[in-house]
């Protein structure tokens, strides 16, 4: 293979290079560069010389400043840039270049199970909530016997899941910031691919009662049935109720409202559905530098179709988010959603001093070992997944979104706390991943796309889509964007598997809790 490297602006005085096994000291490229000394795959090269406190420009923005000179073919380090100050929350263009609405895209569908709540399921599937962790293990036991001696009974349901975490009691529940975890728990417990409708199997002392997780409506519902261990609509079972006696006892009791909802669920049959019924959170995880060339800006593509579709496509992670910002601002179709993000990214700056961190925290070693010097270079990369359609709302976290097109919805950009989060409102997630995740949710299809095929490649029983094709010149952004686009109508269709899906690779959830543990 030619030495080769990608350039992604005019503006860019760097690229990255694209051969697996990076390039030797003298190397020269069609350009007529050469390489100065061995620089790796994914990893930046100086395209002319660059003076000392000269910016260094990828993705035609600033992604920080040259500390020493640089001559031409040099192997940018992450020590080589200092970063820059994050853009100001107070002097951003708001809603000033909305781009024109999509031409709507007709004729796609998927098969997914509608629920009396209007909302959509990509999945069938039992779903057991819990209020606290002092259940979990109660709750994981009974899950087990209620695969084993329950679910063949029930062919058309997919899947039994306890719905545990670590949040509940032991925690100031009326704390600022306590809202974000019990909300997100709440939504989840209703999850469309649970038939929307609550199952919660809670302790009775814990500072998270039900009616804390559960919304006014759905409590209306449940009124008399919420705190009767056998009643005839069961929603809530409370273990510590008199009538249950001994372990056993609890057992059964959890098996019997397994049970009854097994019964409904499995009546649920697919139907036709527009395209417009998914919401597809998007997520990055172990990301590298091609991940801003080749996964991202497909997913970006994917999204625009799923825009088009009138589908609602979620991004998220704030801190990916933030040194992009001001490339998100205008695009705001009104600047009161501007107005939102900046909100968004006040709240996590705050929260973030509170804990003396900044977003310089974000890289992980891997992000560094795969090109990427700091987290401007991380988030330019990681809004190219929001594709190109205007920005049509912003939640706060944990909030279920329910406006259609493009919106951000913030979260951490940690991957299982993002995912916990975006499963409020998303049945169906994309994943990107350069360095590699075996990661995977429960609830929903996870759909893992690679940013260099040689991940695709040496994981080709964990990757869904191999990205990587785009570097090579082997495929375009538009061809893997529409592999991507059919693949998760297939995936909510029931009729292909994901990776994660085949081999069970379901991660824990982790909600959000920024306030006080007691
Ligand atoms: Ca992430």
């Amino acid at each position: 293979m030619e030495p080769l490297y990608v350039r992604v602006h005019t503006r860019d005085n760097v690229a990255i290079i694209v051969n697996p096994d990076g390039v030797r000291p003298g190397d020269r490229f069609a350009s007529g560069l050469e390489a100065a000394e061995g620089i790796p795959q994914a990893h930046k090269i100086t395209l002319r010389p660059i003076a000392e406190g000269e910016p260094i420009y990828r993705y035609g923005e600033v992604i920080g400043t040259a500390n020493r000179a640089l001559g031409a073919g040099t192997w940018v380090r992450e020590d080589m840039l200092n970063l820059p100050a994050a853009p100001s929350l107070d002097e951003l263009a708001l809603s000033t270049a909305v781009p024109a609405p999509l031409q709507p895209l007709e004729g796609y569908t998927f098969e997914g199970y509608r629920n009396a709540d209007g909302s959509v399921g990509t999945k069938n599937i039992l779903g057991i909530t819990t209020t606290v962790q002092c259940v979990a293990p109660t709750v994981d036991y009974a899950v087990k016997l209620i695969k084993t001696k329950l679910l063949p009974r029930f062919p058309n349901v997919d899947d039994v899941v306890a719905i545990t975490h670590t949040y509940g009691c032991g925690v100031a529940i009326d704390a600022p910031g306590a809202g974000i975890p019990i909300r997100t728990l709440g939504h989840i417990a209703r999850h469309p691919n649970f038939g929307a409708a609550p199952l919660v199997v809670s302790l009775g002392c814990e500072k998270m009662q039900p009616a804390r997780m559960l919304p006014q409506t759905t409590l209306q519902r449940l009124a008399s049935a919420q705190l009767a261990v056998l009643s005839e609509d069961p929603y809530v079972l409370r273990l510590q109720d008199e009538e249950l006696r001994g372990f056993e006892s609890i057992i059964g009791a959890i098996l019997r409202f397994a049970e009854t909802r097994l019964e409904q669920l499995n009546k649920r049959t697919r139907v036709t559905c527009p395209t417009s019924e998914l919401t597809v959170g998007l997520q990055c995880g172990g990301s590298d530098a091609f991940s801003g060339v080749t996964c991202n800006p497909a997913v970006g593509f994917a999204a625009d179709l799923l825009v088009r579709a009138g589908a609602t496509v979620m991004f998220s992670e704030v801190t990916e988010v933030r040194d992009a910002v001001h490339l998100l601002t205008p695009r705001a179709a009104t600047p009161d959603i501007a107005r939102d993000l900046i909100r968004e990214m006040r709240w996590y700056d705050d929260y973030l001093a509170r804990g003396s961190a900044d977003r310089s925290a974000n890289p992980t070693p891997g992000n560094k070992r795969g090109g990427l010097s700091n987290v401007v270079e991380k988030a330019l990369g990681s809004v190219a997944k929001a594709g190109s359609s205007a920005l049509m709302g912003v939640a706060s976290h944990g909030e279920r979104v329910t406006t259609k097109g493009l919106v951000f919805a913030a979260t951490p950009a940690s991957d299982f706390i993002c995912g916990t989060q975006q499963l409020a409102s998303m049945n169906m997630h994309v994943f990107t991943t350069g360095e590699g995740s075996p990661y995977g949710l429960a609830l929903v299809p996870v759909v893992k796309v690679s940013s260099r095929t040689a991940l695709a490649e040496r994981w080709y029983d964990l990757i869904d889509i191999d990205a990587g094709r785009i570097a090579t010149g082997q495929a375009t952004i538009e061809d893997v964007g529409w592999e991507l686009f059919r693949f998760m109508l297939d995936v909510a269709s029931g009729r292909k598997k994901t990776w994660a899906d085949h081999w069970g690779l379901h991660n824990a959830l982790a909600p959000f809790n920024p306030g006080p543990v007691t």
